[in-house]
Parts: structure tokens; C-alpha cells; sequence
């Protein structure tokens, strides 16, 4: 199984909304909070230590999709910068599969779907974006 698998598999069960930064911060990952608009979000590694640098500006929802998306390049220790273009663009769309995943799990999705029926109020649980809803339920067959 791949490192990025085994990882959604043991956080499947967790209860809502997952402590991303703590489990970031578990892997011996610094998170570094950026004041400069100029600094895009980046997993990089300095001498032996990783680092995801983060936008200090943005809100909640935003910040916890980003660091899970950034989790899935520092466990596949994929080099964004080593690569090529059309390589690249395939492994940003796995890592925001990624992170869909990881923060908005399938059973606990449908569960609280069955129970509330509300995008919103879903969103607000999983502390996601409701368009991060929207794509996990459409992504999992749910009708909305
Ligand atoms: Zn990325």
C-alpha cells in the first residue's frame, strides 16, 4: 500500500473535524506561519527537517485543506520542483484528492449527510469548505 493510503486508513475513523495540524505536527513537521503575500504554500525540506510554509491570512477552511494537501507531497516526498510540468499538475490534483479525503471521510460523510441533509452545516462539523462538501458528495454518488 501506498504511504498516502495507509495514512487515509488510519485516520478513516477519527472523529470530526481531524486535528490536521496536530497530526502534521506529530510527523515532526514545523508549520511556519508566512507574513509575505509573495510566499505561495511549499513542503520543503531544509537539511533534515520539513517545513510547510503557510499563509497566515487565510481563513480556517482554507488553511486545513492546504496543510492536509501539503501532508500528501511531504508523504510521498515529492519534489514539486524537480519535475515537469504535466507530472506536476497530476500529482497537485492527487494531493487535493488527498486531502479531501483525509479531512472529509466517506463513512463519517454519510452518516452526518443521512442525519442533517445541509452543506453548510456539514461543512462548519469537518471545518472544510462547503464546496469541499459538495465534491465529496458528488464524488461518493450523494444526491444534494
Ligand atoms: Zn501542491
Amino acid at each position: 500500500m501506498k504511504n498516502f493510503e495507509k495514512f487515509l486508513a488510519k485516520y478513516k475513523n477519527t472523529s470530526q473535524p481531524i486535528k490536521i495540524e496536530k497530526i502534521i505536527k506529530d510527523l515532526w513537521i514545523t508549520i511556519n506561519y508566512v507574513k509575505s503575500n509573495k510566499i505561495d504554500w511549499m513542503c520543503v525540506q531544509i537539511e533534515w527537517k520539513w517545513h510547510i510554509l503557510c499563509k497566515w491570512n487565510v481563513c480556517e477552511a482554507r488553511r486545513r485543506f492546504t496543510l492536509a494537501h501539503e501532508l500528501k507531497h511531504y508523504l510521498e516526498k515529492e519534489n514539486a520542483y524537480a519535475i515537469q510540468w504535466q507530472m506536476r499538475k497530476k500529482m497537485e490534483r492527487e494531493a487535493n484528492y488527498f486531502a479531501w479525503k483525509l479531512l472529509v471521510p466517506w463513512m463519517a460523510l454519510s452518516n452526518m449527510w443521512n442525519e442533517m441533509k445541509d452543506i453548510q452545516k456539514v461543512a462548519k462539523i469537518f471545518k472544510v469548505s462547503p464546496q469541499v462538501v459538495r465534491l465529496r458528495l458528488t464524488d461518493l454518488w450523494i444526491n444534494f
